[in-house]
């Protein structure tokens, strides 16, 4: 079975089609780029896959329906979007994600939670920063955190949302290297605007596009490029 599999998916907000019939196939072990221009749909597709918006059409993960596969997907959203005013700190991000989103005082964290979420940030490089305040991370470090706070559920796939939106070049292959070995045990799937990684990283890449097409159609064109 594929990894993610959307059939005919469609979403509609109000009269705007946000994705029309869109179908992909996505390989097990895929590092797979998603592009297309502002507005194409790509975080509404990071968000069909998640469950977060009920589609038109069939999503697929391992095979399954995506009620019964939600655990083996971990998301990476954008750092721009995320609200890092909250007054917590790197340890707790990843610890809060592995439970659920649910905020307990640090001593009620069972020892073997602390244990993987540690492992998490060192395989990261982040471990020397764990009770750093996130609000007082860089823009490249808080990236980093984000990344191990979608992998603290120890997810099959990883999804991220412009993962190199608000960092610097350096940062950027740095993160991309990260992926890459990540690669090596997960699919990962990410949605991007950066035209460098797409010919250095990716071994697969689907293309967003509405302008190719009359109506406002949007179709999205699936290749694998290695
Ligand atoms: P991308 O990530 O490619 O920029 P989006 O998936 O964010 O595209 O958005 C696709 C289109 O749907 C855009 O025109 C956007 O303005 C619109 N859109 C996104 N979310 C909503 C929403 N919650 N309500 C109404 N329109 C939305
Ligand atoms: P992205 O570039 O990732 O699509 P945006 O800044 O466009 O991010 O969207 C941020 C949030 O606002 C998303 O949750 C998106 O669904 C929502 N959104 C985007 N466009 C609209 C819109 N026209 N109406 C309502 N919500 C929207």
């Amino acid at each position: 079975a594929y990894a993610v599999e959307l059939k005919n998916v469609s979403v509609k907000y109000g009269n705007l089609d946000a994705l029309k019939d869109v179908s992909i196939q996505v390989e097990e072990g895929s590092f797979l780029g998603i592009i297309g221009p502002n507005g194409a749909g790509k975080t509404t597709l990071l968000k069909v896959i998640l469950g977060l918006i009920k589609p038109e059409g069939e999503v697929k993960i391992f095979g399954r329906p995506l009620s019964q596969a939600i655990d083996k997907i971990g998301y990476v959203p954008q750092v721009s979007n995320f609200d890092r005013s909250f007054p917590i700190n790197v340890l707790d991000v990843v610890l809060m994600a592995k439970l659920g989103g649910k905020v307990r005082f640090f001593h009620q964290y069972r020892k073997e939670d602390i244990e993987q979420a540690e492992s998490v940030l060192d395989q990261l490089n982040l471990l020397h920063l764990k009770e750093r305040q996130i609000g007082k991370l860089s823009g490249g470090q808080l990236q980093r955190v984000l990344i191990a706070r979608g992998l603290a559920v120890e997810p099959e796939i990883l999804l991220l949302d412009e993962p190199t939106a608000s960092v610097d070049a350096s940062s950027t292959s740095q993160i991309y290297e990260l992926l890459k070995e990540l690669n090596k045990e997960k699919t990962i799937i990410v949605v991007t605007h950066d035209m460098a990684a797409v010919s250095s990283y990716f071994d697969s890449l689907a293309c967003l596009n509405e302008k190719l097409y009359h109506h406002g159609d949007k179709h999205l064109d699936q290749e694998t490029t290695k």
